[in-house]
Protein backbone atom coordinates (compact mmCIF):
# COMPACT_ATOMS: atom_id res chain seq x y z
CA UNK A 1 0.00 0.00 0.00
CA UNK A 2 1.42 3.36 -0.98
CA UNK A 3 2.18 5.46 1.75
CA UNK A 4 0.09 9.05 1.98
CA UNK A 5 1.80 12.22 1.65
CA UNK A 6 1.45 13.58 4.84
CA UNK A 7 1.79 17.57 5.73
CA UNK A 8 2.92 19.04 9.16
CA UNK A 9 0.18 18.72 11.84
CA UNK A 10 0.80 22.64 13.17
CA UNK A 11 1.18 23.34 9.49
CA UNK A 12 -2.23 21.97 8.64
CA UNK A 13 -3.80 23.42 11.30
CA UNK A 14 -2.19 27.01 9.84
CA UNK A 15 -4.30 26.39 6.40
CA UNK A 16 -7.36 24.94 7.50
CA UNK A 17 -9.96 24.45 10.25
CA UNK A 18 -10.81 20.64 11.03
CA UNK A 19 -14.50 19.76 11.61
CA UNK A 20 -14.79 16.06 13.09
CA UNK A 21 -18.19 14.16 13.44
CA UNK A 22 -18.38 11.26 15.45
CA UNK A 23 -20.71 7.77 15.49
CA UNK A 24 -20.41 5.69 18.04
CA UNK A 25 -22.59 2.78 18.03
CA UNK A 26 -23.35 1.03 21.36
CA UNK A 27 -24.08 -2.33 22.31
CA UNK A 28 -26.53 -3.02 24.65
CA UNK A 29 -25.97 -5.39 27.81
CA UNK A 30 -29.74 -6.81 27.67
CA UNK A 31 -30.43 -10.32 28.33
CA UNK A 32 -31.80 -11.15 25.24
CA UNK A 33 -31.37 -9.12 21.75
CA UNK A 34 -33.05 -6.22 20.09
CA UNK A 35 -35.99 -8.27 18.49
CA UNK A 36 -35.71 -12.07 19.85
CA UNK A 37 -35.46 -13.98 22.44
CA UNK A 38 -32.09 -15.01 21.71
CA UNK A 39 -29.31 -14.36 24.51
CA UNK A 40 -27.32 -11.27 24.13
CA UNK A 41 -23.34 -12.41 23.54
CA UNK A 42 -22.77 -8.33 24.29
CA UNK A 43 -24.33 -9.66 28.07
CA UNK A 44 -21.18 -11.38 30.14
CA UNK A 45 -23.06 -13.99 30.89
CA UNK A 46 -23.16 -15.64 27.16
CA UNK A 47 -19.89 -13.65 26.44
CA UNK A 48 -18.28 -17.47 26.16
CA UNK A 49 -20.79 -18.70 23.98
CA UNK A 50 -19.71 -20.65 21.24
CA UNK A 51 -20.71 -19.87 17.80
CA UNK A 52 -24.30 -19.91 16.04
CA UNK A 53 -25.39 -20.93 19.58
CA UNK A 54 -27.14 -17.60 20.42
CA UNK A 55 -29.87 -17.62 17.18
CA UNK A 56 -33.13 -17.52 16.99
CA UNK A 57 -35.36 -17.56 13.95
CA UNK A 58 -35.75 -13.88 13.94
CA UNK A 59 -32.22 -13.31 13.76
CA UNK A 60 -31.61 -15.54 10.74
CA UNK A 61 -35.02 -13.81 8.83
CA UNK A 62 -36.62 -17.17 8.66
CA UNK A 63 -39.93 -16.96 6.75
CA UNK A 64 -42.58 -16.22 9.24
CA UNK A 65 -40.44 -15.05 12.17
CA UNK A 66 -41.77 -12.17 13.73
CA UNK A 67 -39.41 -9.64 15.49
CA UNK A 68 -40.82 -8.07 18.76
CA UNK A 69 -38.83 -5.11 20.32
CA UNK A 70 -37.38 -5.64 23.48
CA UNK A 71 -38.69 -3.49 26.12
CA UNK A 72 -34.99 -3.65 28.31
CA UNK A 73 -33.25 -2.19 25.26
CA UNK A 74 -35.78 0.88 25.07
CA UNK A 75 -35.76 1.74 28.45
CA UNK A 76 -31.47 1.49 28.15
CA UNK A 77 -31.93 3.60 24.83
CA UNK A 78 -33.82 6.24 26.78
CA UNK A 79 -31.88 6.24 29.34
CA UNK A 80 -28.64 6.69 27.36
CA UNK A 81 -30.81 9.34 25.41
CA UNK A 82 -31.53 11.48 28.66
CA UNK A 83 -27.78 11.12 29.71
CA UNK A 84 -26.65 12.86 26.39
CA UNK A 85 -29.26 15.89 27.01
CA UNK A 86 -31.63 14.60 24.09
CA UNK A 87 -35.57 15.28 23.49
CA UNK A 88 -37.31 12.16 23.80
CA UNK A 89 -39.79 11.43 20.51
CA UNK A 90 -43.41 10.57 21.94
CA UNK A 91 -43.65 8.12 19.16
CA UNK A 92 -40.71 6.59 17.02
CA UNK A 93 -40.16 4.32 14.09
CA UNK A 94 -38.10 1.89 13.20
CA UNK A 95 -37.26 1.33 9.31
CA UNK A 96 -35.67 -1.13 7.22
CA UNK A 97 -32.10 -0.36 5.74
CA UNK A 98 -31.62 -2.90 2.91
CA UNK A 99 -28.46 -4.48 2.20
CA UNK A 100 -26.88 -7.67 1.29
CA UNK A 101 -24.10 -8.83 3.44
CA UNK A 102 -23.70 -12.81 4.35
CA UNK A 103 -23.43 -11.86 8.39
CA UNK A 104 -27.07 -10.04 7.54
CA UNK A 105 -29.19 -13.14 6.89
CA UNK A 106 -32.40 -11.47 6.37
CA UNK A 107 -30.81 -8.79 4.00
CA UNK A 108 -31.99 -5.98 5.53
CA UNK A 109 -30.86 -4.39 8.85
CA UNK A 110 -33.93 -3.06 11.12
CA UNK A 111 -32.60 0.56 12.41
CA UNK A 112 -34.20 3.69 12.54
CA UNK A 113 -34.11 6.31 9.98
CA UNK A 114 -36.12 9.89 10.04
CA UNK A 115 -37.62 8.98 13.34
CA UNK A 116 -34.70 8.28 15.77
CA UNK A 117 -35.57 7.23 19.77
CA UNK A 118 -33.49 10.54 20.54
CA UNK A 119 -32.46 13.78 19.39
CA UNK A 120 -30.71 16.82 20.05
CA UNK A 121 -28.67 16.99 22.49
CA UNK A 122 -25.16 17.86 23.96
CA UNK A 123 -22.10 16.44 25.64
CA UNK A 124 -19.99 18.28 27.76
CA UNK A 125 -16.39 16.55 27.33
CA UNK A 126 -13.28 17.59 29.19
CA UNK A 127 -10.05 17.57 27.98
CA UNK A 128 -6.62 16.75 29.25
CA UNK A 129 -5.90 19.80 30.85
CA UNK A 130 -9.55 20.71 32.08
CA UNK A 131 -10.76 22.61 29.60
CA UNK A 132 -14.18 21.62 28.18
CA UNK A 133 -16.41 21.49 25.13
CA UNK A 134 -19.48 21.10 24.17
CA UNK A 135 -20.48 18.33 21.62
CA UNK A 136 -23.55 19.17 20.07
CA UNK A 137 -25.80 15.71 19.61
CA UNK A 138 -27.49 14.69 16.15
CA UNK A 139 -29.49 11.94 17.17
CA UNK A 140 -29.31 8.48 19.10
CA UNK A 141 -31.16 5.93 17.37
CA UNK A 142 -31.94 1.71 18.15
CA UNK A 143 -30.67 -0.76 15.86
CA UNK A 144 -29.71 -4.39 16.08
CA UNK A 145 -25.94 -5.43 15.00
CA UNK A 146 -24.91 -7.84 12.43
CA UNK A 147 -23.56 -11.42 12.44
CA UNK A 148 -20.10 -11.34 12.43
CA UNK A 149 -17.46 -12.56 9.82
CA UNK A 150 -14.00 -14.03 9.97
CA UNK A 151 -12.04 -14.73 6.75
CA UNK A 152 -9.78 -17.14 7.15
CA UNK A 153 -6.36 -17.84 5.11
CA UNK A 154 -5.62 -14.71 4.14
CA UNK A 155 -2.45 -12.54 5.44
CA UNK A 156 -4.38 -9.41 6.74
CA UNK A 157 -7.64 -11.19 8.34
CA UNK A 158 -9.58 -9.13 5.22
CA UNK A 159 -11.78 -11.16 3.20
CA UNK A 160 -9.00 -9.83 0.13
CA UNK A 161 -6.60 -12.72 -0.03
CA UNK A 162 -8.70 -15.00 2.11
CA UNK A 163 -9.26 -18.61 1.27
CA UNK A 164 -12.80 -18.85 2.94
CA UNK A 165 -15.33 -16.69 5.88
CA UNK A 166 -17.05 -18.19 8.87
CA UNK A 167 -19.83 -16.42 9.46
CA UNK A 168 -21.12 -16.31 13.48
CA UNK A 169 -24.97 -15.09 14.05
CA UNK A 170 -24.87 -14.76 17.83
CA UNK A 171 -23.94 -11.13 17.00
CA UNK A 172 -27.13 -10.38 14.58
CA UNK A 173 -29.47 -8.50 16.71
CA UNK A 174 -27.69 -7.55 19.42
CA UNK A 175 -29.11 -4.54 20.50
CA UNK A 176 -27.11 -1.01 19.36
CA UNK A 177 -27.90 2.43 19.90
CA UNK A 178 -25.73 4.69 17.20
CA UNK A 179 -24.90 8.12 18.49
CA UNK A 180 -24.45 10.90 16.04
CA UNK A 181 -22.97 14.20 16.62
CA UNK A 182 -22.99 17.02 14.89
CA UNK A 183 -20.52 19.05 12.88
CA UNK A 184 -17.67 19.47 15.75
CA UNK A 185 -16.45 23.09 15.26
CA UNK A 186 -13.65 25.03 17.02
CA UNK A 187 -11.90 22.35 18.18
CA UNK A 188 -8.89 23.40 16.13
CA UNK A 189 -5.67 21.81 16.73
CA UNK A 190 -7.21 19.70 19.94
CA UNK A 191 -9.59 17.70 17.43
CA UNK A 192 -7.70 14.90 17.47
CA UNK A 193 -8.09 14.98 21.35
CA UNK A 194 -11.09 16.15 21.48
CA UNK A 195 -12.28 12.83 19.92
CA UNK A 196 -10.68 10.80 21.96
CA UNK A 197 -11.80 12.91 25.07
CA UNK A 198 -15.74 12.37 23.99
CA UNK A 199 -15.23 8.41 23.42
CA UNK A 200 -14.31 8.24 26.99
CA UNK A 201 -16.91 10.01 27.71
CA UNK A 202 -19.56 8.36 26.28
CA UNK A 203 -17.90 4.82 27.87
CA UNK A 204 -17.76 6.38 31.00
CA UNK A 205 -21.57 7.60 30.78
CA UNK A 206 -22.67 3.71 29.31
CA UNK A 207 -20.36 2.69 32.68
CA UNK A 208 -22.61 4.96 35.06
CA UNK A 209 -25.93 4.16 33.18
CA UNK A 210 -24.94 0.25 33.24
CA UNK A 211 -26.66 -0.33 30.01
CA UNK A 212 -23.55 -1.94 28.52
CA UNK A 213 -20.26 -3.95 29.65
CA UNK A 214 -18.46 -1.14 27.60
CA UNK A 215 -15.85 -3.11 26.74
CA UNK A 216 -13.83 -1.60 23.77
CA UNK A 217 -12.20 -4.66 22.99
CA UNK A 218 -14.74 -6.61 22.84
CA UNK A 219 -16.17 -3.82 20.31
CA UNK A 220 -18.97 -3.01 22.84
CA UNK A 221 -18.49 0.30 21.82
CA UNK A 222 -17.20 1.23 18.00
CA UNK A 223 -16.54 4.57 16.78
CA UNK A 224 -16.49 5.83 13.09
CA UNK A 225 -15.02 9.05 13.05
CA UNK A 226 -15.64 11.70 9.99
CA UNK A 227 -13.13 14.40 9.49
CA UNK A 228 -13.06 17.31 7.16
CA UNK A 229 -11.13 20.73 6.52
CA UNK A 230 -11.94 24.25 5.03
CA UNK A 231 -9.55 26.52 3.93
CA UNK A 232 -9.53 29.07 6.58
CA UNK A 233 -11.98 32.17 6.16
CA UNK A 234 -14.38 29.37 4.35
CA UNK A 235 -17.77 29.16 5.19
CA UNK A 236 -18.87 26.01 3.07
CA UNK A 237 -17.70 22.62 5.29
CA UNK A 238 -15.41 20.87 3.06
CA UNK A 239 -15.63 17.12 1.99
CA UNK A 240 -15.49 14.35 5.03
CA UNK A 241 -14.21 10.84 4.85
CA UNK A 242 -15.65 8.39 7.26
CA UNK A 243 -12.52 6.30 9.19
CA UNK A 244 -14.93 3.53 10.03
CA UNK A 245 -14.40 1.29 13.20
CA UNK A 246 -11.39 2.85 15.43
CA UNK A 247 -11.77 0.56 18.10
CA UNK A 248 -9.86 2.23 20.87
CA UNK A 249 -9.78 5.51 22.42
CA UNK A 250 -5.70 6.16 21.20
CA UNK A 251 -6.61 5.12 17.57
CA UNK A 252 -9.61 7.76 17.37
CA UNK A 253 -6.99 10.14 18.66
CA UNK A 254 -4.35 9.04 15.90
CA UNK A 255 -6.76 8.70 12.81
CA UNK A 256 -8.16 11.73 13.22
CA UNK A 257 -4.89 13.26 13.66
CA UNK A 258 -3.24 11.16 10.92
CA UNK A 259 -6.76 12.36 8.28
CA UNK A 260 -6.26 16.05 9.21
CA UNK A 261 -2.35 16.04 8.17
CA UNK A 262 -3.16 13.50 5.23
CA UNK A 263 -5.54 16.05 3.63
CA UNK A 264 -4.39 18.76 4.17
CA UNK A 265 -1.46 17.67 2.04
CA UNK A 266 -4.05 16.55 -1.00
CA UNK A 267 -6.05 20.06 -0.62
CA UNK A 268 -2.87 22.32 -0.33
CA UNK A 269 -1.51 20.29 -3.71
CA UNK A 270 -4.61 21.44 -5.58
CA UNK A 271 -6.29 17.96 -5.51
CA UNK A 272 -9.78 16.69 -4.18
CA UNK A 273 -10.91 15.12 -1.15
CA UNK A 274 -13.02 12.03 -1.84
CA UNK A 275 -16.12 11.39 -0.11
CA UNK A 276 -15.46 7.87 0.97
CA UNK A 277 -14.84 5.17 3.96
CA UNK A 278 -11.66 4.39 5.64
CA UNK A 279 -10.29 1.92 7.66
CA UNK A 280 -7.86 2.29 10.12
CA UNK A 281 -4.54 0.27 10.08
CA UNK A 282 -3.65 -0.04 13.99
CA UNK A 283 0.17 -1.68 13.11
CA UNK A 284 0.83 1.11 10.56
CA UNK A 285 -1.20 4.00 11.88
CA UNK A 286 -2.49 4.73 8.62
CA UNK A 287 -5.99 4.53 6.66
CA UNK A 288 -6.39 3.40 3.71
CA UNK A 289 -9.22 3.71 1.03
CA UNK A 290 -12.92 1.76 1.48
CA UNK A 291 -15.55 2.18 -0.59
CA UNK A 292 -16.97 5.63 -1.92
CA UNK A 293 -20.25 6.70 0.19
CA UNK A 294 -22.46 9.56 -0.84
CA UNK A 295 -24.48 11.47 1.67
CA UNK A 296 -27.67 9.48 0.03
CA UNK A 297 -26.68 6.22 0.18
CA UNK A 298 -28.87 3.82 -1.35
CA UNK A 299 -30.28 2.02 1.87
CA UNK A 300 -34.03 2.36 0.49
CA UNK A 301 -34.85 2.81 3.42
CA UNK A 302 -38.65 2.44 4.27
CA UNK A 303 -40.54 1.72 7.58
CA UNK A 304 -40.22 -1.16 9.01
CA UNK A 305 -43.97 -2.86 8.80
CA UNK A 306 -43.42 -5.87 11.17
CA UNK A 307 -43.15 -3.60 14.14
CA UNK A 308 -45.44 -1.27 15.87
CA UNK A 309 -44.26 2.75 16.28
CA UNK A 310 -41.96 2.88 19.84
CA UNK A 311 -44.33 5.33 22.05
CA UNK A 312 -42.75 5.50 26.00
CA UNK A 313 -45.15 7.41 28.43
CA UNK A 314 -44.84 10.37 29.80
CA UNK A 315 -44.03 8.92 32.84
CA UNK A 316 -41.63 6.20 31.73
CA UNK A 317 -39.38 8.73 30.71
CA UNK A 318 -39.85 11.18 33.55
CA UNK A 319 -38.88 7.55 35.86
CA UNK A 320 -35.67 7.12 33.79
CA UNK A 321 -34.84 10.92 33.62
CA UNK A 322 -34.97 10.21 37.49
CA UNK A 323 -32.99 7.37 38.18
CA UNK A 324 -30.08 9.40 35.65
CA UNK A 325 -26.76 9.11 37.20
CA UNK A 326 -24.81 12.18 38.03
CA UNK A 327 -23.54 13.79 34.67
CA UNK A 328 -19.85 13.19 34.05
CA UNK A 329 -19.00 16.52 35.03
CA UNK A 330 -20.46 16.50 38.20
CA UNK A 331 -19.02 13.18 38.82
CA UNK A 332 -15.68 13.88 38.43
CA UNK A 333 -15.70 17.00 40.90
CA UNK A 334 -17.30 14.30 43.21
CA UNK A 335 -14.54 11.86 42.88
CA UNK A 336 -11.84 14.24 43.03
CA UNK A 337 -12.84 15.28 46.11
CA UNK A 338 -13.24 12.05 47.51
CA UNK A 339 -10.13 10.81 46.63
CA UNK A 340 -7.98 13.86 47.89
CA UNK A 341 -6.11 14.00 44.50
CA UNK A 342 -4.14 16.75 43.49
CA UNK A 343 -5.34 17.85 40.19
CA UNK A 344 -2.51 16.37 38.57
CA UNK A 345 -2.85 13.17 39.50
CA UNK A 346 -6.84 13.59 39.02
CA UNK A 347 -5.84 14.58 35.38
CA UNK A 348 -3.31 11.19 35.23
CA UNK A 349 -6.31 9.18 35.92
CA UNK A 350 -8.93 11.27 33.93
CA UNK A 351 -6.78 11.34 31.04
CA UNK A 352 -5.77 8.11 30.70
CA UNK A 353 -9.97 6.69 30.55
CA UNK A 354 -9.24 5.10 34.03
CA UNK A 355 -11.89 6.92 36.22
CA UNK A 356 -14.15 3.90 35.98
CA UNK A 357 -11.49 1.60 36.74
CA UNK A 358 -9.88 3.21 39.45
CA UNK A 359 -13.54 4.02 40.75
CA UNK A 360 -14.05 0.22 40.95
CA UNK A 361 -10.98 -0.63 42.32
CA UNK A 362 -11.60 1.43 45.15
CA UNK A 363 -14.94 0.02 45.83
CA UNK A 364 -13.30 -3.50 45.43
CA UNK A 365 -11.21 -2.40 48.76
CA UNK A 366 -8.12 -0.10 47.47
CA UNK A 367 -7.44 2.68 49.00
CA UNK A 368 -7.70 5.58 46.26
CA UNK A 369 -3.96 6.79 45.76
CA UNK A 370 -2.87 2.80 45.63
CA UNK A 371 -5.68 2.20 43.08
CA UNK A 372 -4.61 5.67 41.21
CA UNK A 373 -0.93 4.30 40.99
CA UNK A 374 -1.41 0.49 39.64
CA UNK A 375 -3.80 1.86 37.03
CA UNK A 376 -1.28 5.58 35.70
CA UNK A 377 1.78 3.37 36.09
CA UNK A 378 2.43 -0.11 36.07
CA UNK A 379 -0.52 -1.10 34.02
CA UNK A 380 -0.53 1.76 31.56
CA UNK A 381 2.87 1.16 30.93
CA UNK A 382 2.48 -2.69 30.10
CA UNK A 383 -0.95 -1.82 27.91
CA UNK A 384 1.61 1.49 26.22
CA UNK A 385 4.03 -1.38 25.37
CA UNK A 386 1.66 -3.79 24.06
CA UNK A 387 -0.01 -1.13 22.07
CA UNK A 388 -3.49 -2.22 24.14
CA UNK A 389 -6.13 -0.57 26.82
CA UNK A 390 -4.78 -0.14 30.17
CA UNK A 391 -8.72 -1.90 30.95
CA UNK A 392 -8.50 -4.77 29.08
CA UNK A 393 -5.58 -5.89 30.76
CA UNK A 394 -6.54 -6.91 34.05
CA UNK A 395 -10.18 -6.24 36.05
CA UNK A 396 -10.78 -3.70 39.19
CA UNK A 397 -11.04 -6.91 41.14
CA UNK A 398 -8.00 -8.46 40.67
CA UNK A 399 -5.94 -4.64 41.05
CA UNK A 400 -7.85 -4.24 44.51
CA UNK A 401 -6.42 -7.96 45.68
CA UNK A 402 -2.95 -7.49 44.53
CA UNK A 403 -2.62 -4.06 46.96
CA UNK A 404 -4.25 -6.07 49.71
CA UNK A 405 -1.55 -8.67 49.36
CA UNK A 406 0.65 -6.30 49.88
CA UNK A 407 -1.38 -4.34 52.28
CA UNK A 408 -0.77 -7.54 53.67
CA UNK A 409 2.72 -8.07 53.81
CA UNK A 410 2.47 -11.39 51.32
CA UNK A 411 3.87 -9.20 48.82
CA UNK A 412 6.08 -6.81 48.20
CA UNK A 413 5.87 -3.75 45.60
CA UNK A 414 8.69 -5.74 43.26
CA UNK A 415 7.13 -8.49 43.52
CA UNK A 416 3.41 -7.46 42.98
CA UNK A 417 4.58 -5.99 39.67
CA UNK A 418 5.89 -10.02 38.95
CA UNK A 419 1.86 -11.33 39.92
CA UNK A 420 0.71 -8.77 37.88
CA UNK A 421 2.72 -9.71 34.77
CA UNK A 422 1.10 -12.92 35.53
CA UNK A 423 -2.76 -12.07 36.06
CA UNK A 424 -2.17 -10.22 32.72
CA UNK A 425 -0.49 -13.09 31.48
CA UNK A 426 -3.92 -14.95 32.04
CA UNK A 427 -2.32 -17.33 35.02
CA UNK A 428 -5.29 -16.19 37.18
CA UNK A 429 -6.05 -14.12 39.90
CA UNK A 430 -3.24 -12.64 42.20
CA UNK A 431 -3.40 -15.43 44.71
CA UNK A 432 -3.36 -17.94 42.26
CA UNK A 433 -0.58 -16.29 40.70
CA UNK A 434 1.28 -16.17 43.92
CA UNK A 435 0.34 -19.77 44.59
CA UNK A 436 1.47 -21.12 40.77
CA UNK A 437 4.20 -19.01 41.10
CA UNK A 438 6.11 -19.46 44.84
CA UNK A 439 6.16 -15.74 44.99
CA UNK A 440 5.33 -14.81 48.28
CA UNK A 441 7.20 -12.85 50.60
CA UNK A 442 9.27 -15.05 53.16
CA UNK A 443 7.83 -14.13 56.57
CA UNK A 444 9.20 -16.95 58.10
CA UNK A 445 12.58 -15.34 60.32
CA UNK A 446 13.48 -18.47 60.91
CA UNK A 447 14.54 -18.69 57.15
CA UNK A 448 15.72 -15.24 57.30
CA UNK A 449 18.09 -15.69 59.64
CA UNK A 450 19.27 -18.79 58.34
CA UNK A 451 20.35 -16.90 55.60
CA UNK A 452 21.70 -13.78 57.78
CA UNK A 453 23.92 -16.25 59.11
CA UNK A 454 25.12 -17.87 56.21
CA UNK A 455 26.17 -14.11 54.63
CA UNK A 456 27.49 -12.56 58.08
CA UNK A 457 29.47 -16.10 58.12
CA UNK A 458 30.86 -15.13 54.05
CA UNK A 459 31.41 -11.58 55.15
CA UNK A 460 32.76 -12.05 58.94
CA UNK A 461 33.93 -8.50 59.25
CA UNK A 462 30.38 -6.84 58.38
CA UNK A 463 29.21 -7.76 62.24
CA UNK A 464 32.19 -6.17 64.13
CA UNK A 465 31.40 -3.03 61.55
CA UNK A 466 27.97 -2.85 62.10
CA UNK A 467 28.85 -3.25 66.46
CA UNK A 468 31.30 -0.79 66.28
CA UNK A 469 28.84 1.92 65.01
CA UNK A 470 28.92 1.59 61.22
CA UNK A 471 25.11 0.97 60.84
CA UNK A 472 24.78 0.90 56.33
CA UNK A 473 27.48 -1.76 56.44
CA UNK A 474 24.49 -3.66 57.16
CA UNK A 475 23.01 -2.81 53.51
CA UNK A 476 26.08 -5.51 52.69
CA UNK A 477 24.26 -8.38 53.73
CA UNK A 478 20.75 -7.37 52.75
CA UNK A 479 21.83 -7.54 49.49
CA UNK A 480 23.12 -10.81 49.85
CA UNK A 481 20.13 -12.29 51.91
CA UNK A 482 17.73 -10.59 49.14
CA UNK A 483 19.56 -12.44 46.19
CA UNK A 484 19.46 -15.75 48.51
CA UNK A 485 15.81 -15.63 48.62
CA UNK A 486 15.21 -14.65 45.03
CA UNK A 487 14.14 -11.13 46.21
CA UNK A 488 11.13 -12.21 48.19
CA UNK A 489 12.31 -10.70 51.60
CA UNK A 490 10.80 -8.10 53.25
CA UNK A 491 13.93 -5.79 52.92
CA UNK A 492 12.77 -3.64 56.23
CA UNK A 493 12.58 -6.62 58.55
CA UNK A 494 15.77 -8.23 57.08
CA UNK A 495 17.79 -5.09 58.57
CA UNK A 496 15.72 -5.63 61.57
CA UNK A 497 16.88 -8.97 62.49
CA UNK A 498 20.44 -8.07 61.45
CA UNK A 499 20.75 -4.94 63.98
CA UNK A 500 18.99 -7.41 66.27
CA UNK A 501 21.69 -10.14 66.10
CA UNK A 502 24.55 -6.91 65.96
CA UNK A 503 22.94 -6.15 69.64
CA UNK A 504 23.48 -9.41 71.37
P1 LIG B 1 -23.53 8.34 7.42
O1 LIG B 1 -24.76 7.69 6.95
O2 LIG B 1 -22.63 8.78 6.35
O3 LIG B 1 -22.84 7.52 8.47
P2 LIG B 1 -24.43 9.99 9.57
O4 LIG B 1 -25.42 11.09 9.53
O5 LIG B 1 -24.76 8.74 10.31
O6 LIG B 1 -24.02 9.69 8.07
O7 LIG B 1 -23.09 10.55 10.20
C1 LIG B 1 -22.31 11.51 9.57
C2 LIG B 1 -21.38 12.12 10.59
O8 LIG B 1 -20.48 12.98 9.92
C3 LIG B 1 -22.10 12.97 11.62
O9 LIG B 1 -21.45 12.87 12.85
C4 LIG B 1 -21.95 14.37 11.05
O10 LIG B 1 -21.97 15.36 12.03
C5 LIG B 1 -20.59 14.30 10.44
N1 LIG B 1 -20.36 15.23 9.33
C6 LIG B 1 -21.23 15.62 8.39
N2 LIG B 1 -20.65 16.47 7.53
C7 LIG B 1 -19.36 16.62 7.94
C8 LIG B 1 -18.24 17.35 7.46
N3 LIG B 1 -18.30 18.10 6.37
N4 LIG B 1 -17.09 17.26 8.13
C9 LIG B 1 -16.98 16.48 9.23
N5 LIG B 1 -18.00 15.77 9.73
C10 LIG B 1 -19.18 15.82 9.09
MG1 LIG C 1 -23.92 6.58 10.19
Amino acid sequence: MAHAELMDFDKALELFEPVIGLEVHIELNTKTKMFSPAGNPANTDNHDAAPNTLVAPVDMGLPGSLPVVNGEAVRKSISLGLALGCSIAPSSRFARKNYFYPDLGKNYQISQYDEPIAFEGSVEVELADGTTYTVPIERAHMEEDAGKLTHVGGATGRIHGAEYSLVDYNRAGVPLVEIVTKPILGAEHRAPELAKAYLATIRDMAIALGISEARMERGNIRCDANVSLRPRGAEKLGTRTETKNVNSMRSVERAVRYEIQRQAAILAGGGRIVQETRHWHEDTGVTSPGRPKSDADDYRYFPEPDLLPVEPSAELIEQLRAALPEAPATRRRRLKNEWGFTDLEFQDVANGGLLAEVEATVAAGAAPQAARKWWTGEITRIANAQGREAAELVSPADVAALQQLIDAGTLTDKLARQVLEGVIAGEGTPQEVVDARGLAVVSDDGALIAAIDEALAAQPDVLEKIKGGKVQAAGAIIGAVMKAMKGQADAARVRELILERAAQ
